[in-house]
Protein backbone atom coordinates (compact mmCIF):
# COMPACT_ATOMS: atom_id res chain seq x y z
CA UNK A 1 0.00 0.00 0.00
CA UNK A 2 1.77 3.59 -1.19
CA UNK A 3 1.93 6.23 1.21
CA UNK A 4 -0.61 8.06 -0.32
CA UNK A 5 -3.70 5.51 0.54
CA UNK A 6 -2.85 5.00 3.89
CA UNK A 7 -3.10 8.73 3.90
CA UNK A 8 -6.50 9.25 2.19
CA UNK A 9 -8.66 9.75 5.33
CA UNK A 10 -6.02 12.48 6.53
CA UNK A 11 -5.69 16.08 6.09
CA UNK A 12 -1.83 16.81 5.60
CA UNK A 13 0.39 20.18 6.19
CA UNK A 14 3.96 19.87 6.14
CA UNK A 15 7.29 21.12 6.59
CA UNK A 16 7.36 25.00 7.08
CA UNK A 17 3.61 25.14 6.64
CA UNK A 18 3.05 22.97 9.56
CA UNK A 19 5.70 24.89 11.66
CA UNK A 20 3.73 28.07 11.00
CA UNK A 21 0.35 26.53 11.87
CA UNK A 22 1.60 25.13 14.91
CA UNK A 23 3.70 28.32 16.16
CA UNK A 24 -0.02 30.50 15.50
CA UNK A 25 -1.58 28.00 17.56
CA UNK A 26 0.79 28.52 20.70
CA UNK A 27 0.51 32.29 19.79
CA UNK A 28 -2.82 32.63 20.29
CA UNK A 29 -2.97 29.91 23.24
CA UNK A 30 -0.55 32.43 25.09
CA UNK A 31 -2.47 35.64 24.34
CA UNK A 32 -5.80 34.33 26.23
CA UNK A 33 -3.80 34.07 29.24
CA UNK A 34 -1.18 37.02 28.95
CA UNK A 35 -3.25 39.51 30.69
CA UNK A 36 -3.54 37.41 33.76
CA UNK A 37 0.13 37.99 34.25
CA UNK A 38 1.41 39.63 37.22
CA UNK A 39 -0.06 42.10 40.07
CA UNK A 40 -2.04 43.84 37.68
CA UNK A 41 -3.08 41.12 35.84
CA UNK A 42 -7.08 40.63 35.34
CA UNK A 43 -9.15 38.12 35.51
CA UNK A 44 -10.93 35.42 33.76
CA UNK A 45 -14.81 34.91 34.11
CA UNK A 46 -14.70 30.45 33.17
CA UNK A 47 -18.38 29.93 32.00
CA UNK A 48 -18.88 26.00 31.52
CA UNK A 49 -21.33 24.05 30.03
CA UNK A 50 -23.69 23.95 32.78
CA UNK A 51 -23.55 28.18 33.19
CA UNK A 52 -21.10 27.40 36.39
CA UNK A 53 -19.04 30.54 36.64
CA UNK A 54 -15.38 30.93 38.07
CA UNK A 55 -13.44 33.92 38.16
CA UNK A 56 -9.50 33.27 38.02
CA UNK A 57 -6.39 34.48 37.05
CA UNK A 58 -4.64 31.87 37.39
CA UNK A 59 -2.82 31.06 34.01
CA UNK A 60 -3.64 27.23 34.52
CA UNK A 61 -7.08 27.03 35.31
CA UNK A 62 -7.87 29.22 32.58
CA UNK A 63 -5.83 26.76 30.32
CA UNK A 64 -7.37 23.24 31.52
CA UNK A 65 -11.14 24.69 31.70
CA UNK A 66 -10.85 25.91 28.29
CA UNK A 67 -11.84 23.96 25.78
CA UNK A 68 -8.64 23.50 23.84
CA UNK A 69 -8.71 21.26 20.91
CA UNK A 70 -5.76 22.27 18.76
CA UNK A 71 -3.03 19.16 19.67
CA UNK A 72 0.04 22.04 19.76
CA UNK A 73 -2.17 24.26 21.67
CA UNK A 74 -2.44 20.92 24.08
CA UNK A 75 1.20 20.49 24.57
CA UNK A 76 1.55 24.31 25.51
CA UNK A 77 -0.84 23.64 28.26
CA UNK A 78 0.59 20.41 29.01
CA UNK A 79 4.01 22.30 29.84
CA UNK A 80 1.80 24.92 31.95
CA UNK A 81 0.22 21.42 33.96
CA UNK A 82 3.29 20.44 34.18
CA UNK A 83 4.23 23.67 35.91
CA UNK A 84 1.36 23.27 37.98
CA UNK A 85 2.87 20.00 39.25
CA UNK A 86 5.91 20.35 39.92
CA UNK A 87 6.14 24.23 41.30
CA UNK A 88 2.47 25.41 41.26
CA UNK A 89 3.01 28.37 40.54
CA UNK A 90 4.76 30.15 36.74
CA UNK A 91 1.88 28.50 35.14
CA UNK A 92 1.23 31.95 33.00
CA UNK A 93 4.70 32.81 32.64
CA UNK A 94 5.44 28.89 31.27
CA UNK A 95 3.00 29.67 28.36
CA UNK A 96 4.12 32.82 27.70
CA UNK A 97 7.91 32.09 27.19
CA UNK A 98 7.31 29.37 24.96
CA UNK A 99 5.27 31.14 22.48
CA UNK A 100 7.65 33.78 22.55
CA UNK A 101 10.52 31.63 22.22
CA UNK A 102 8.27 29.86 19.17
CA UNK A 103 7.65 33.47 17.81
CA UNK A 104 11.73 34.14 17.56
CA UNK A 105 12.25 30.51 16.25
CA UNK A 106 9.53 31.73 13.26
CA UNK A 107 11.34 34.48 12.70
CA UNK A 108 14.37 32.52 12.03
CA UNK A 109 13.08 30.14 10.02
CA UNK A 110 11.72 32.68 7.36
CA UNK A 111 15.13 33.98 7.31
CA UNK A 112 16.56 30.27 6.36
CA UNK A 113 17.56 28.98 9.68
CA UNK A 114 16.76 25.10 9.96
CA UNK A 115 14.35 24.29 13.03
CA UNK A 116 16.90 21.57 13.88
CA UNK A 117 19.84 24.51 14.34
CA UNK A 118 17.24 26.67 16.27
CA UNK A 119 16.38 24.00 18.75
CA UNK A 120 20.15 23.01 19.18
CA UNK A 121 20.49 26.60 20.16
CA UNK A 122 18.06 26.70 21.93
CA UNK A 123 18.85 23.55 23.78
CA UNK A 124 22.56 25.38 24.41
CA UNK A 125 20.93 28.31 26.17
CA UNK A 126 18.94 26.66 28.56
CA UNK A 127 22.32 24.57 29.38
CA UNK A 128 23.74 28.32 30.02
CA UNK A 129 20.41 29.38 31.83
CA UNK A 130 20.87 26.51 34.50
CA UNK A 131 24.34 27.19 34.78
CA UNK A 132 24.10 31.00 35.69
CA UNK A 133 20.81 31.22 37.17
CA UNK A 134 21.83 29.89 40.60
CA UNK A 135 24.32 32.80 40.50
CA UNK A 136 22.22 35.29 40.19
CA UNK A 137 19.99 33.81 43.42
CA UNK A 138 20.33 35.04 46.68
CA UNK A 139 20.03 33.04 50.00
CA UNK A 140 16.15 33.77 51.63
CA UNK A 141 15.38 33.99 55.42
CA UNK A 142 11.93 34.29 57.08
CA UNK A 143 11.37 37.10 56.62
CA UNK A 144 12.41 37.18 52.37
CA UNK A 145 10.20 33.82 52.81
CA UNK A 146 7.13 36.10 53.43
CA UNK A 147 7.80 38.69 50.65
CA UNK A 148 7.97 36.00 48.31
CA UNK A 149 5.09 34.28 49.25
CA UNK A 150 3.17 37.76 49.39
CA UNK A 151 4.65 38.45 45.81
CA UNK A 152 3.41 35.25 44.27
CA UNK A 153 0.10 35.81 45.57
CA UNK A 154 0.40 39.17 44.00
CA UNK A 155 -3.36 39.77 41.83
CA UNK A 156 -5.02 37.20 44.06
CA UNK A 157 -7.47 38.73 46.55
CA UNK A 158 -6.62 41.44 48.63
CA UNK A 159 -3.56 42.23 50.59
CA UNK A 160 -5.22 41.02 54.19
CA UNK A 161 -5.91 37.91 52.59
CA UNK A 162 -2.24 37.51 50.88
CA UNK A 163 -1.00 38.09 54.78
CA UNK A 164 -3.35 35.14 56.17
CA UNK A 165 -2.44 32.94 53.41
CA UNK A 166 1.25 33.22 53.34
CA UNK A 167 1.61 33.38 57.13
CA UNK A 168 -0.63 30.55 57.53
CA UNK A 169 1.39 28.52 54.67
CA UNK A 170 4.41 29.01 56.34
CA UNK A 171 3.20 27.62 60.03
CA UNK A 172 1.63 24.70 57.83
CA UNK A 173 5.05 24.17 56.08
CA UNK A 174 6.97 24.35 59.31
CA UNK A 175 5.03 21.83 60.69
CA UNK A 176 5.54 19.36 58.22
CA UNK A 177 9.34 20.28 57.58
CA UNK A 178 12.27 17.61 58.19
CA UNK A 179 15.06 20.14 58.17
CA UNK A 180 16.23 20.16 54.38
CA UNK A 181 14.88 16.38 53.53
CA UNK A 182 12.03 16.25 50.54
CA UNK A 183 8.60 17.57 51.62
CA UNK A 184 5.47 15.69 51.29
CA UNK A 185 3.13 18.06 50.75
CA UNK A 186 0.34 15.35 50.97
CA UNK A 187 0.76 16.16 54.18
CA UNK A 188 -0.48 19.18 54.50
CA UNK A 189 -4.53 18.85 54.49
CA UNK A 190 -7.22 21.47 53.73
CA UNK A 191 -10.49 21.12 55.01
CA UNK A 192 -12.68 24.35 54.32
CA UNK A 193 -15.70 25.81 56.14
CA UNK A 194 -17.94 28.32 54.84
CA UNK A 195 -19.91 31.10 57.25
CA UNK A 196 -17.70 32.67 58.95
CA UNK A 197 -14.76 35.06 58.06
CA UNK A 198 -11.15 34.52 56.46
CA UNK A 199 -9.35 35.65 59.58
CA UNK A 200 -10.87 32.95 61.65
CA UNK A 201 -8.64 30.67 58.97
CA UNK A 202 -6.32 28.32 60.77
CA UNK A 203 -3.75 25.46 61.22
CA UNK A 204 -4.15 22.75 63.57
CA UNK A 205 -0.96 19.90 63.84
CA UNK A 206 -2.06 16.95 62.65
CA UNK A 207 -4.65 15.64 60.91
CA UNK A 208 -8.21 17.07 61.01
CA UNK A 209 -11.84 15.73 59.95
CA UNK A 210 -14.98 17.16 59.98
CA UNK A 211 -16.41 14.18 61.80
CA UNK A 212 -17.49 12.94 65.47
CA UNK A 213 -17.61 10.31 67.21
CA UNK A 214 -20.78 8.15 66.36
CA UNK A 215 -21.59 9.01 70.41
CA UNK A 216 -20.82 11.69 73.31
CA UNK A 217 -20.39 8.66 75.96
CA UNK A 218 -17.22 7.23 73.86
CA UNK A 219 -14.15 9.19 74.91
CA UNK A 220 -12.91 11.77 73.82
CA UNK A 221 -9.62 11.89 73.82
CA UNK A 222 -7.44 8.69 73.73
CA UNK A 223 -4.00 9.01 74.07
CA UNK A 224 -1.25 6.48 72.20
CA UNK A 225 -4.17 4.87 70.34
CA UNK A 226 -4.38 1.24 68.28
CA UNK A 227 -6.25 1.50 64.88
CA UNK A 228 -7.99 0.30 63.07
CA UNK A 229 -9.18 1.59 59.48
CA UNK A 230 -11.63 -0.62 57.84
CA UNK A 231 -13.23 -0.16 53.84
CA UNK A 232 -16.38 -1.53 55.19
CA UNK A 233 -18.60 -0.96 58.07
CA UNK A 234 -19.70 -3.06 61.55
CA UNK A 235 -23.60 -3.75 60.76
CA UNK A 236 -26.26 -6.39 59.33
CA UNK A 237 -26.45 -7.11 55.98
CA UNK A 238 -29.06 -5.20 54.53
CA UNK A 239 -31.25 -7.67 52.13
CA UNK A 240 -30.60 -6.68 48.77
CA UNK A 241 -33.91 -6.54 46.48
CA UNK A 242 -32.80 -10.02 44.77
CA UNK A 243 -32.34 -11.94 47.80
CA UNK A 244 -35.23 -14.34 49.39
CA UNK A 245 -35.62 -15.97 52.32
CA UNK A 246 -37.23 -18.50 52.18
CA UNK A 247 -39.71 -19.34 56.08
CA UNK A 248 -40.49 -22.55 56.63
CA UNK A 249 -40.65 -23.19 60.19
CA UNK A 250 -41.70 -20.32 62.71
CA UNK A 251 -38.13 -19.21 64.20
CA UNK A 252 -36.47 -19.87 60.77
CA UNK A 253 -36.43 -15.53 61.10
CA UNK A 254 -35.36 -15.19 64.61
CA UNK A 255 -32.22 -17.71 64.69
CA UNK A 256 -31.30 -15.96 60.86
CA UNK A 257 -31.06 -12.28 63.21
CA UNK A 258 -29.49 -14.29 65.71
CA UNK A 259 -26.87 -15.63 64.06
CA UNK A 260 -26.63 -11.81 62.53
CA UNK A 261 -26.25 -10.17 66.55
CA UNK A 262 -23.04 -13.47 66.54
CA UNK A 263 -21.73 -12.31 64.05
CA UNK A 264 -21.64 -8.74 65.30
CA UNK A 265 -20.74 -9.88 68.47
CA UNK A 266 -17.67 -11.54 66.99
CA UNK A 267 -16.56 -8.21 65.68
CA UNK A 268 -16.31 -6.70 68.59
CA UNK A 269 -14.39 -9.48 70.19
CA UNK A 270 -12.08 -9.01 67.33
CA UNK A 271 -11.26 -5.41 68.13
CA UNK A 272 -11.48 -6.35 71.94
CA UNK A 273 -8.41 -9.07 71.14
CA UNK A 274 -6.35 -6.46 68.73
CA UNK A 275 -6.81 -3.71 71.73
CA UNK A 276 -8.22 -1.35 69.34
CA UNK A 277 -9.27 1.76 71.01
CA UNK A 278 -9.94 3.76 67.82
CA UNK A 279 -11.78 3.02 64.97
CA UNK A 280 -12.91 4.29 61.29
CA UNK A 281 -15.48 2.84 59.00
CA UNK A 282 -15.96 3.50 55.59
CA UNK A 283 -19.82 2.63 56.00
CA UNK A 284 -22.67 2.71 58.39
CA UNK A 285 -21.76 0.94 62.35
CA UNK A 286 -24.75 -0.51 63.72
CA UNK A 287 -26.66 1.19 66.58
CA UNK A 288 -26.63 -2.40 68.56
CA UNK A 289 -22.91 -2.61 68.61
CA UNK A 290 -22.62 1.15 69.97
CA UNK A 291 -22.60 0.57 73.97
CA UNK A 292 -20.38 -2.59 73.42
CA UNK A 293 -17.95 -0.52 71.97
CA UNK A 294 -18.36 2.79 74.18
CA UNK A 295 -17.68 -0.30 76.81
CA UNK A 296 -14.43 -1.22 75.28
CA UNK A 297 -13.38 2.60 75.50
CA UNK A 298 -13.46 2.37 72.01
CA UNK A 299 -13.70 5.67 69.91
CA UNK A 300 -15.90 4.83 66.85
CA UNK A 301 -16.02 7.10 63.78
CA UNK A 302 -18.75 6.09 60.53
CA UNK A 303 -18.81 6.85 57.22
CA UNK A 304 -15.19 8.45 56.81
CA UNK A 305 -14.60 8.88 53.20
CA UNK A 306 -12.00 6.60 51.20
CA UNK A 307 -9.82 9.38 50.83
CA UNK A 308 -9.91 10.16 54.52
CA UNK A 309 -9.21 6.76 55.31
CA UNK A 310 -6.82 6.46 52.96
CA UNK A 311 -5.18 9.91 55.09
CA UNK A 312 -5.12 8.38 58.24
CA UNK A 313 -3.43 4.99 56.93
CA UNK A 314 -0.50 7.07 55.90
CA UNK A 315 -0.54 9.33 59.31
CA UNK A 316 -0.96 6.47 61.17
CA UNK A 317 1.22 3.41 59.70
CA UNK A 318 -2.21 1.46 59.61
CA UNK A 319 -3.15 -0.94 56.73
CA UNK A 320 -6.91 -0.34 55.47
CA UNK A 321 -8.74 -4.41 56.04
CA UNK A 322 -12.21 -5.12 54.02
CA UNK A 323 -13.66 -6.27 57.00
CA UNK A 324 -12.83 -6.62 60.86
CA UNK A 325 -12.37 -10.46 60.73
CA UNK A 326 -9.50 -10.24 58.28
CA UNK A 327 -7.64 -7.88 60.39
CA UNK A 328 -4.14 -8.62 61.64
CA UNK A 329 -2.19 -7.06 64.19
CA UNK A 330 -0.10 -5.52 61.63
CA UNK A 331 -3.26 -3.88 59.80
CA UNK A 332 -3.21 -2.10 63.57
CA UNK A 333 -1.72 1.68 63.46
CA UNK A 334 -0.75 3.76 66.17
CA UNK A 335 -1.26 7.23 66.49
CA UNK A 336 0.03 9.97 69.37
CA UNK A 337 -3.24 11.31 69.92
CA UNK A 338 -6.85 11.41 68.91
CA UNK A 339 -9.38 14.10 70.25
CA UNK A 340 -12.78 15.31 68.86
CA UNK A 341 -12.14 19.59 69.30
CA UNK A 342 -14.56 22.03 68.52
CA UNK A 343 -12.97 24.47 65.87
CA UNK A 344 -15.56 26.56 64.75
CA UNK A 345 -18.20 25.92 65.77
CA UNK A 346 -18.05 22.65 64.59
CA UNK A 347 -16.83 19.18 65.81
CA UNK A 348 -13.79 17.51 64.33
CA UNK A 349 -11.43 14.42 64.92
CA UNK A 350 -8.10 16.05 65.04
CA UNK A 351 -5.82 13.22 64.97
CA UNK A 352 -1.73 13.49 65.86
CA UNK A 353 0.16 10.37 64.75
CA UNK A 354 3.74 10.36 63.70
CA UNK A 355 2.88 10.99 60.37
CA UNK A 356 -0.30 12.98 60.17
CA UNK A 357 1.34 16.58 59.08
CA UNK A 358 -1.05 19.13 59.40
CA UNK A 359 -4.18 20.39 58.32
CA UNK A 360 -5.46 24.39 57.35
CA UNK A 361 -8.85 24.89 58.18
CA UNK A 362 -10.13 27.86 56.12
CA UNK A 363 -13.28 29.72 56.81
CA UNK A 364 -15.01 31.86 54.27
CA UNK A 365 -18.54 33.40 54.00
CA UNK A 366 -19.23 31.80 51.20
CA UNK A 367 -18.88 28.56 49.00
CA UNK A 368 -17.13 31.28 46.18
CA UNK A 369 -14.49 32.75 49.04
CA UNK A 370 -13.60 29.99 50.41
CA UNK A 371 -13.38 28.04 46.86
CA UNK A 372 -11.04 31.20 45.63
CA UNK A 373 -8.79 30.86 49.30
CA UNK A 374 -7.93 27.41 48.45
CA UNK A 375 -6.78 28.16 45.10
CA UNK A 376 -4.41 30.83 47.16
CA UNK A 377 -3.48 28.54 49.17
CA UNK A 378 -2.05 25.75 46.15
CA UNK A 379 -0.18 28.70 44.71
CA UNK A 380 1.28 30.02 48.25
CA UNK A 381 2.05 25.92 49.29
CA UNK A 382 3.37 25.11 46.24
CA UNK A 383 5.76 28.06 46.98
CA UNK A 384 6.61 27.84 50.83
CA UNK A 385 7.51 24.08 49.92
CA UNK A 386 9.70 25.32 47.03
CA UNK A 387 11.14 27.80 49.72
CA UNK A 388 11.52 24.94 52.45
CA UNK A 389 13.64 22.82 50.17
CA UNK A 390 15.94 25.26 48.36
CA UNK A 391 15.80 28.37 49.88
CA UNK A 392 17.61 30.25 46.99
CA UNK A 393 15.42 33.48 45.66
CA UNK A 394 15.45 35.43 42.76
CA UNK A 395 14.68 39.00 41.81
CA UNK A 396 11.23 39.46 39.86
CA UNK A 397 9.28 41.85 38.64
CA UNK A 398 11.13 40.45 35.04
CA UNK A 399 14.53 41.35 36.75
CA UNK A 400 15.70 38.11 36.23
CA UNK A 401 14.84 36.93 32.92
CA UNK A 402 16.45 40.31 31.80
CA UNK A 403 19.39 39.92 33.63
CA UNK A 404 19.71 35.60 31.66
CA UNK A 405 19.20 38.04 28.58
CA UNK A 406 21.42 40.15 28.91
CA UNK A 407 23.94 37.37 29.65
CA UNK A 408 22.75 35.07 26.65
CA UNK A 409 23.36 38.13 24.66
CA UNK A 410 26.76 38.14 25.49
CA UNK A 411 27.24 34.02 25.27
CA UNK A 412 25.91 34.21 22.17
CA UNK A 413 29.07 36.51 20.61
CA UNK A 414 31.46 33.42 21.20
CA UNK A 415 29.43 30.87 19.46
CA UNK A 416 30.99 31.43 15.91
CA UNK A 417 27.81 29.14 14.00
CA UNK A 418 24.41 29.53 13.28
CA UNK A 419 22.83 28.81 16.93
CA UNK A 420 24.25 32.36 17.72
CA UNK A 421 20.86 33.48 16.19
CA UNK A 422 18.96 30.83 17.98
CA UNK A 423 20.71 32.06 21.34
CA UNK A 424 19.75 35.30 21.04
CA UNK A 425 16.17 34.84 19.86
CA UNK A 426 16.20 32.48 22.63
CA UNK A 427 17.60 35.32 25.08
CA UNK A 428 15.05 38.02 23.62
CA UNK A 429 11.96 35.83 24.41
CA UNK A 430 13.16 35.74 27.95
CA UNK A 431 12.24 39.51 28.21
CA UNK A 432 8.44 39.10 27.21
CA UNK A 433 7.72 38.70 30.98
CA UNK A 434 8.71 42.27 31.55
CA UNK A 435 6.62 43.23 28.44
CA UNK A 436 3.79 41.68 29.29
CA UNK A 437 4.26 42.62 33.07
CA UNK A 438 4.88 46.25 32.00
CA UNK A 439 1.51 46.31 29.64
CA UNK A 440 -0.86 44.60 32.07
CA UNK A 441 0.23 47.59 33.91
CA UNK A 442 -0.67 49.56 31.85
CA UNK A 443 2.62 51.05 30.87
CA UNK A 444 4.86 51.29 27.72
CA UNK A 445 6.14 48.08 27.44
CA UNK A 446 9.26 48.58 25.44
CA UNK A 447 10.28 51.48 26.98
CA UNK A 448 9.64 49.72 30.49
CA UNK A 449 12.50 46.98 28.95
CA UNK A 450 14.63 49.23 27.71
CA UNK A 451 14.80 51.07 30.81
CA UNK A 452 15.27 47.66 33.06
CA UNK A 453 18.10 46.83 30.72
CA UNK A 454 20.25 49.64 30.97
CA UNK A 455 19.53 50.29 34.55
CA UNK A 456 20.62 46.92 35.01
CA UNK A 457 24.05 47.52 32.91
CA UNK A 458 24.50 51.71 34.83
CA UNK A 459 24.15 50.02 37.89
CA UNK A 460 25.68 46.73 37.51
CA UNK A 461 23.21 44.87 39.30
CA UNK A 462 20.66 41.57 38.20
CA UNK A 463 18.29 43.05 40.69
CA UNK A 464 16.25 46.25 39.10
CA UNK A 465 13.21 44.61 37.37
CA UNK A 466 9.60 46.91 37.53
CA UNK A 467 7.69 47.73 40.38
CA UNK A 468 4.44 47.59 39.23
CA UNK A 469 2.64 48.90 42.29
CA UNK A 470 4.96 52.32 41.81
CA UNK A 471 5.43 51.63 38.17
CA UNK A 472 9.40 52.70 38.70
CA UNK A 473 12.16 50.46 37.90
CA UNK A 474 14.07 49.27 41.28
CA UNK A 475 15.88 47.15 43.35
CA UNK A 476 13.32 43.96 43.47
CA UNK A 477 14.45 42.67 46.53
CA UNK A 478 14.31 46.28 48.28
CA UNK A 479 10.60 46.40 46.72
CA UNK A 480 10.08 42.81 48.11
CA UNK A 481 9.29 41.23 44.79
CA UNK A 482 11.24 37.94 44.79
CA UNK A 483 10.24 34.16 44.10
CA UNK A 484 11.79 31.34 44.29
CA UNK A 485 14.51 30.17 42.13
CA UNK A 486 13.10 26.48 41.46
CA UNK A 487 10.00 28.32 40.02
CA UNK A 488 11.31 30.69 37.78
CA UNK A 489 13.90 27.78 36.52
CA UNK A 490 11.20 24.67 35.92
CA UNK A 491 9.46 27.63 34.32
CA UNK A 492 12.01 28.67 31.98
CA UNK A 493 13.20 24.33 31.20
CA UNK A 494 9.33 23.66 30.77
CA UNK A 495 9.09 26.63 28.15
CA UNK A 496 12.10 25.11 26.23
CA UNK A 497 10.58 21.72 26.03
CA UNK A 498 7.52 22.57 24.69
CA UNK A 499 8.94 25.31 22.13
CA UNK A 500 11.56 22.63 21.24
CA UNK A 501 9.25 19.79 20.44
CA UNK A 502 7.06 21.70 18.88
CA UNK A 503 10.25 22.92 16.62
CA UNK A 504 11.01 19.49 15.58
CA UNK A 505 7.30 18.81 14.24
CA UNK A 506 7.37 19.23 10.37
CA UNK A 507 4.14 17.25 9.60
CA UNK A 508 0.79 17.32 11.02
CA UNK A 509 -1.82 14.85 9.70
CA UNK A 510 -5.44 15.20 10.50
CA UNK A 511 -8.06 12.39 10.72
CA UNK A 512 -10.72 13.63 8.60
CA UNK A 513 -13.14 13.92 11.28
CA UNK A 514 -16.51 12.68 9.71
CA UNK A 515 -19.25 13.95 12.06
CA UNK A 516 -22.15 12.54 11.12
CA UNK A 517 -25.87 13.88 12.40
CA UNK A 518 -27.33 11.36 14.80
CA UNK A 519 -30.92 10.03 13.79
CA UNK A 520 -33.88 11.46 15.89
CA UNK A 521 -36.09 9.16 16.67
CA UNK A 522 -39.91 9.91 14.61
CA UNK A 523 -38.11 11.87 12.00
P1 LIG B 1 2.43 32.92 36.98
O1 LIG B 1 1.24 32.05 36.70
O2 LIG B 1 3.44 32.79 35.89
O3 LIG B 1 2.99 32.74 38.33
P2 LIG B 1 1.49 35.47 37.93
O4 LIG B 1 0.26 36.12 37.46
O5 LIG B 1 1.51 34.88 39.28
O6 LIG B 1 1.89 34.40 36.85
O7 LIG B 1 2.66 36.54 37.81
C1 LIG B 1 3.97 36.27 38.22
C2 LIG B 1 4.89 37.39 37.80
O8 LIG B 1 4.52 38.63 38.41
C3 LIG B 1 6.31 37.10 38.22
O9 LIG B 1 7.17 37.33 37.14
C4 LIG B 1 6.56 38.12 39.34
O10 LIG B 1 7.90 38.52 39.44
C5 LIG B 1 5.68 39.25 38.90
N1 LIG B 1 5.34 40.19 40.00
C6 LIG B 1 4.80 39.92 41.19
N2 LIG B 1 4.65 41.05 41.92
C7 LIG B 1 5.12 42.08 41.16
C8 LIG B 1 5.26 43.49 41.34
N3 LIG B 1 4.87 44.10 42.45
N4 LIG B 1 5.79 44.20 40.33
C9 LIG B 1 6.17 43.60 39.20
N5 LIG B 1 6.06 42.29 38.96
C10 LIG B 1 5.55 41.53 39.92
MG1 LIG C 1 2.06 33.16 40.18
Amino acid sequence: MGEKEILEDTTRTTGREALKKNVQAAIALSGAIRSTLGPKGLDKLLIDDDGRTLVTNDGVTVLETAKVEHPVAKMVIGASSLQDKIAKDGTTSTVILASEMLRNAWELVVQGIHPAVIGRGFRMAEQKVIKEIDNLSLEGNEKLFKKAVVSALSGKGHDSLKDIVSELSLKAVGMISNDGQKIDRSKIKIISQTGSSIKESEVVQGLVLAKKRITQSMPKNIENGSVLLVDGGIEHRSFSSDMKLNVSTPGVLESFRIKEREMLTRQVDKLKQLGINVIACKEGIDDGVKTELTKLGIQAFRRVARSDLDLLSKSCNATIVHDIMSATEESVGQCLSSSNKTLGGLEHWVVGAAGSGATIIIRGSTIDVVGEVERCFDDSLGVVCQMFEDGRLLPGGGATYVALARLLRRYAETIPDREQLAIEAYGDALEVIVRVLSENGGLDPIQSLLSVVSKQTTEDSNRFGINLYTGDIEDMVDSGVIEPLGIVRQAIIGATEASISILRIDDVLWAKQDIQIPELPGN
